[in-house]
């Protein structure tokens, strides 16, 4: 059972509260991104595993005709056994969302899985004439190419800043230089995309940039959030743009809910909070 503290973060351990919370999102306007929890196995019947789940997830998705969508990390359905086990796994949920009309984003894990993570989105986006997004990551230096390569496939794609420590020879280390890529990156989407960007960032000054942008090129945009964070800022968000939601789930919330924690030290002082009941 997840404690109280926790489910700031992730909607609970069954896909039924993650539904719960999906269906109360879209009655304040906010659709929703399930993620159900888990990366990186040791054994390929766990890949496996969360493939199915996450066919099952579609499936109720469809059927409760939910404002929702999935996204999936490569890592979880099987990137570290080869690229060919992620994409078995992955063009099995995206054939299958395809069928049900229930979109499929990829989350991307770190530089090392960025190549195959784009050859598979690349080949299913074009396969489905989109229904599939992608993540990209502001901190890359080589993302301006990949958005490049990007332009003309179909489907969305979701800029973030990036979560991952990289080293300095291929990412931007320094906030002020990550934040001057994301306005950069995103100038270019919004002049050479036809559509399907998504803003992954909670950061005011990136949302304001893309309005500006919007106000510019006329291109259309969604902005993407974490649960839990400046929730009140999304149902605002909602009332004039199109807000989503990720919403992780599942019973290996703790890894993820320390991160959520250690990322912000308001995040720190409400969890300490929490526990000492005050
Ligand atoms: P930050 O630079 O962290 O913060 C900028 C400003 O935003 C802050 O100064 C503050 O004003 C505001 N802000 C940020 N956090 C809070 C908070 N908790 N409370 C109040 N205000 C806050 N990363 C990946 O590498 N791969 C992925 O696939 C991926 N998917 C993502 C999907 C979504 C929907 C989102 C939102 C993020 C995803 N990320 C992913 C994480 C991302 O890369 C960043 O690490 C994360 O979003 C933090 O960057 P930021 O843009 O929110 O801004």
């Amino acid at each position: 059972m997840i404690p109280p503290i926790a489910s700031k973060f992730v909607a609970g351990e069954t896909e039924a509260t993650a539904l719960d919370h999906a269906r109360k999102l879209n009655e304040r306007g906010v659709k929703a991104i399930l993620n159900l929890l888990g990366e990186h196995y040791a054994e390929r019947a766990e890949a496996d595993a969360d493939a199915d789940v996450y066919i099952d997830l579609v499936d109720e998705i469809a059927a409760a005709n939910l404002d929702a969508c999935i996204s999936v990390k490569p890592s979880q359905v099987g990137l570290d056994f080869g690229a060919d086990v992620f994409s078995e796994n992955v063009t099995r949920i995206v054939d299958h969302a395809a069928a049900k009309g229930v979109f499929v984003w990829i989350d991307m894990e770190d530089h090392t899985t960025t190549d195959d993570t784009l050859d598979v989105f690349c080949e299913l986006a074009r396969k489905h004439e989109g229904g599939v997004g992608l993540a990209i990551q502001a901190n890359l230096k080589r993302t301006r190419e990949d958005l490049a390569r990007l332009a003309d496939v179909p489907g969305k794609i979701r800029l973030v800043k990036g979560a991952y420590d990289e080293p300095t020879e291929i990412a931007y280390k320094d906030k002020a230089a990550v934040n001057r890529a994301y306005k950069e990156y995103l100038k270019f989407m919004f002049e050479s995309f036809e559509g399907g960007i998504a803003v992954g960032s909670h950061d005011p000054e990136m949302i304001a940039y893309a309005k500006e942008l919007h106000d510019e090129y006329g291109t259309d945009f969604e902005i993407q959030m974490l649960m839990g964070v400046r929730t009140d800022a999304q149902y605002d968000l909602a009332d004039e743009y199109e807000m989503w939601q990720y919403v992780p789930y599942g019973d290996r919330w703790a890894q993820y809910f320390y991160r959520r924690v250690m990322e912000r030290k308001e995040n720190v002082l409400f969890a300490v909070r929490a526990i000492v009941g005050r």
